[in-house]
């Protein structure tokens, strides 16, 4: 039967290698972004030349009211939500002294809330189907911390906390809560990084390179499908062996 994928933070980067990996599978795709509306529409258009029923709407995932709103809105033409991916994230590269209460909130309130609010927004619909898949999105960052960037690695952090305690309230439902934990991966978020810092990270790198948006992508294809459901609780590293 076909499956309805919502995909947080879907206008660029990872989220849009998995809106396309998704679409590509035969899933309807729902799609929320937070400010790109060009991009948002342009993947719009890209998946449903797929073929593929498609969705794109605004939500900053910090607000509640807004997910809600958008996901029953979205649902509303393309069918409960079957699997959930939270993919939506913040970054910042600074030291602790340096790093502001707002700037501290923020990451909590896209990272770690945004994640709380996207489950919300669709974990009673998979209950009452008793079945879904959840998959959340840290970082290697949030599993060894990352100096200059000790506000982004805890909010990381809490995510996989949040995934591992999730997982055992779920799993009597039927509902898989996994997460995927990227290493270095080639996107806007790392785009800060000056060529000579690239190549220093990257020979830092078992693999030797920076993954593709579309490999992590990869990984949670394999988290949504039927034949991992007794997969729970996980943290998935997609990250070329670098810890
Ligand atoms: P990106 O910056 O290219 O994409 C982040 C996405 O999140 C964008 O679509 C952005 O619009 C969206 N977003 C940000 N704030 C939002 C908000 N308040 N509401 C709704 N959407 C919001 O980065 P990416 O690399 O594609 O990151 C995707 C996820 O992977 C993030 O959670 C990130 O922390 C995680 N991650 C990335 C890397 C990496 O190396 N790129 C490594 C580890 C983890």
């Amino acid at each position: 039967m076909q499956k309805t994928v919502l995909i947080t933070g879907a206008s660029r980067g990872i989220g849009r290698a998995a809106a396309l990996a998704f679409a590509k599978k035969g899933y309807r795709v729902i799609g929320l972004y937070n400010k790109s509306t060009a991009k948002a529409e342009s993947l719009k258009a890209e998946i449903a030349s797929l073929g593929a029923s498609v969705e794109m709407l605004a939500a900053d995932v910090a607000d509640y009211a807004a997910v809600e709103a958008a996901v029953r809105q979205a649902e509303g033409k393309l069918g409960r939500v079957d699997v959930l991916v939270a993919n939506a994230g913040v970054s910042l590269v600074k030291q602790i002294n340096d790093t502001t209460e707002a700037e501290w909130d923020r990451l909590f309130d896209v990272n770690a809330k945004g994640t709380f609010n996207a489950v919300k927004a669709v974990v009673q619909g998979m209950i009452d189907k008793k079945w879904g898949r959840i998959i959340t999105v840290s970082s290697v960052w949030g599993e060894v911390g990352a100096s200059c960037e000790v506000a982004y690695s805890a909010s990381k952090a809490a995510v996989i906390g949040f995934t591992t305690a999730l997982a055992k309230e779920l799993a009597p439902s039927g509902i898989t809560v996994n997460c995927v934990a990227p290493g270095v991966i080639d996107t806007d978020m790392n785009a800060c990084f000056t060529g000579e810092e690239r190549a220093a990270l990257e020979a830092d790198i078992p693999a030797c390179r920076y993954g593709t948006p579309e490999e992590v992508a990869e990984a949670m294809l394999f988290l949504a499908s039927e034949g991992s459901g007794y997969v729970t609780g996980q943290v998935l590293g997609v990250n070329g062996g670098f810890k």
